[in-house]
């Protein structure tokens, strides 16, 4: 874990990319702080170290992307995170954005189909934190530790899974981009009651899709 250093560069090239985020419309200063807080180039490949703080996704792996980093903010907003939230992600990849969330003060809950990626935990737990990791498949969720105050979904989903919503605390909110081809709608969904939710649209962007079933390419 050599590249786990951060240095005065790293710092200021950081505080950059929070003033161009807080320049791009992200207003929650906790969000921000929390970007400040979370070392990005940690997470990425030492090839990539140097551009690790422009607003860019990049491979991690197993064909996977990290988010860029107006879309971790972005998804995060919407989200509400408040300190103790139970929160469900589905797509951990580099463990990012799961910091971010850890940071936030939430209880993280992270589930990812590739076994490969699982070797984030060792970033997320060299900053002390310890979000419960999982191999699976998140079309699933989690019913054993639902339900959940908040559910993040960081991969492209074709429809909005029936059994995310049932794991959804009453007043509970979900963020998950949806949609069939290369780009998808975020959506806000706020369950009202065990049978009614309100739908709200922010935008097009583009995740690499939410596919069934689990990989294991553990080597
Ligand atoms: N939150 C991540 C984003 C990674 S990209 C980050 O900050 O880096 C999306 C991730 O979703 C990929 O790692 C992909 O393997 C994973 N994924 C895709 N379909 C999935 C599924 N059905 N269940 C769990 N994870 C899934």
């Amino acid at each position: 874990m050599q590249h786990l250093k951060d240095t005065f560069k790293h710092k200021g090239k950081r505080k950059q990319l929070i003033l161009e985020l807080a320049g791009m419309g992200v207003k929650d200063q906790r969000i921000l702080d929390a970007f400040d807080a979370v070392p990005r180039h940690y997470f990425l490949d030492t090839a990539f170290e140097d551009q690790a703080y422009s607003n860019m996704a990049f491979q991690i792996g197993a064909g996977q992307t990290i988010s860029h980093p107006y879309t971790v903010a972005f998804q995060t907003e919407l989200l509400e995170i408040q300190k103790g939230d139970k929160v469900l992600e589905i797509g951990t990849g580099s463990g990012f954005q799961t910091s971010i969330l850890c940071e936030l003060g939430a209880k993280v809950f992270s589930i990812e189909r590739q076994s490969e990626l699982l070797s984030s935990k060792h970033v997320i737990h060299f900053l002390n934190y310890s979000p419960k990791l999982f191999f699976g498949d998140g079309y699933k969720g989690s019913p054993l530790n639902a339900p959940f105050d908040k559910i993040l979904v960081t991969c492209g989903a074709p429809e909005i899974p029936q059994e995310l919503l049932k794991q959804l605390k009453v007043d509970g909110i979900m963020v998950i981009p949806v949609g069939e081809g290369k780009e998808q709608k975020m959506l806000k969904i706020m369950k009202q009651s065990e049978t009614s939710f309100t739908k709200e649209e922010f935008g097009t962007f583009k995740f690499v899709p939410m596919l069934e079933r689990t990989v294991n390419n553990k080597k």
